[in-house]
């Protein structure tokens, strides 16, 4: 796999030295909202809506996109790729998702296609992950409003602005999209669904129903979702997505759910989960003979604790999975937004914290039945947090301390009690506001 990736960052270095094939061929679109990204790395942008309808390629070739390829052609790094280039200056042997994703077999091509005609404003995505509504039924602690409908009505509640709560219509977005996908369709290699959560959408399935009715498409179909939906929602969709893969309508299925602990901070991170339901999902998921599946761990700062044990119920599911021909693997990366939840703007006792579990996991791959791929991205991610040993920033550490100061009220919860690995930090912080308070007149 490295020689691989070392091959991909050679030929990108013939083109620049911080050329991705991510900016040109990968698109993030949320219909609902007309905001998008490249990959999901940058800060979404709006999406002008002029001209759309008619030009429907626009939903991904926007005018800020056009900027970062300029840059990148000119050997410059672009602001908003900055999760990259934190990967790759901790140390010149990091693979950043630059290389990463420019090196996946839906990007085979792409680079000397790239090279023909750089700057055509029609160019079409290979990898599109697509989202037509926020509706979700879960309310994520690194989530909010603008994608998920449950943190919206929460925030309607307290703010008392019903506008923050306007549900989604169709919208110039969508509708340049449906008139994009006649086009789309035979020139995609991957489409992943996301939301909000993609299972309570009725536009995905409209999607899945006519993937299902038309002639072979070649992409491999990704379906994202936190697989806590009430049955009905997950039996339809599963039932659609094998009837697409037997009837040969598309070559390659994959469900990508996303978790990072166990237990009471598992509920506490994401909020609304009915935990021992997302694990039978998985479980049963993964007896199925027709898709890949994964767990995208979004490692954050309230994480940390319980890594181990994440890791460890993922191992038992594999035992009791063994012989099962299709993939499932852990993925983890690490959260960037908001930056109270961000690890590396952490004090290095909490960072070191993280640090421990991963030597822990890597320490005992069997016990942990990690694949290669496993083993070399969380070797990744835990080189980034060491790389950033030293580096911490008070702020985000208070605004944390608030933030869950907040939620707690909110939803009635304890976070004191719920990650109790911070324990130290909890009174580090209390003990700042104290003297704050002592020192004010
Ligand atoms: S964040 Fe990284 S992977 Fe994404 S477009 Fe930028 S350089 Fe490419």
């Amino acid at each position: 796999m490295s020689d691989r990736l070392k091959t991909t960052q050679n030929k990108l270095h013939q083109v620049s030295s911080c050329f991705c094939v991510a900016k040109w061929s990968h698109a993030t679109i949320h219909l609902h909202s007309g905001m998008g990204h490249s990959c999901h790395h940058p800060m979404l942008h709006a999406i002008p809506s002029e001209n759309l309808l008619q030009y429907p390629h626009l939903l991904h070739n926007t005018e800020i996109k056009m900027q970062a390829r300029k840059e990148m052609l000119a050997g410059q790094r672009p602001e908003e790729c900055v999760h990259c280039w934190t990967y790759e200056d901790a140390n010149t042997e990091n693979f950043s998702d630059r290389v990463i994703k420019s090196s996946s077999p839906w990007a085979a091509g792409e680079l000397e296609k790239i090279s023909q005609d750089p700057l055509n404003q029609k160019f079409m995505p290979r990898y599109l992950e697509v989202s037509f509504s926020r509706l979700c039924n879960l309310k994520c602690v690194y989530c909010g409003p603008h994608f998920s409908s449950a943190w919206a009505q929460e925030q309607a509640l307290h703010t008392g602005n019903e506008n923050e709560f306007a549900e989604e219509k169709e919208n110039i977005y969508t509708q340049s999209f449906w008139k994009w996908w006649p086009e789309l369709k035979p020139n995609l290699r991957v489409l992943r669904l996301t939301g909000g959560e993609p299972l309570l959408h009725s536009a995905v399935h409209s999607l899945l129903e006519d993937i299902l009715d038309g002639d072979p498409v070649p992409f491999q179909l990704l379906m994202n979702s936190n697989l806590s939906v009430p049955e009905k929602y997950s039996t339809k969709t599963l039932d659609v997505l094998q009837r697409i893969y037997h009837q040969k309508k598309a070559p390659k299925i994959k469900i990508i759910s996303s978790m990072e602990s166990v237990g009471a901070s598992a509920r506490y991170i994401r909020h609304g989960i009915q935990e021992g339901l997302f694990w039978k999902n998985i479980l049963n998921i993964r007896k199925l003979d027709f898709c890949d599946l994964s767990i995208t761990a979004t490692l954050n700062t309230l994480a940390i604790g319980n890594l181990r044990e994440f890791y460890y119920a993922v191992a038992e599911i594999k035992k009791q999975t063994e012989g099962a021909v299709h993939q499932f693997f852990i993925d983890p990366t690490l959260l960037k937004s908001p930056s109270h939840l961000n690890i590396l703007k952490f004090p290095d006792r909490e960072k070191k914290i993280f640090i421990h579990e991963c030597d822990e996991i890597l320490k005992d791959t069997e016990k942990y039945k990690l694949s290669k791929y496993e083993i070399l991205r969380l070797q990744i991610v835990q080189k980034v947090v060491l790389s950033k040993l030293g580096q911490s920033v008070r702020e985000d550490t208070e605004r944390l301390y608030d933030y869950l100061t907040e939620l707690d009220l909110r939803r009635n919860l304890d976070f004191r009690r719920d990650f109790n690995a911070l324990t130290d930090l909890w009174k580090e912080v209390e003990s700042w506001k104290e003297s704050l308070n002592v020192a004010s007149p």
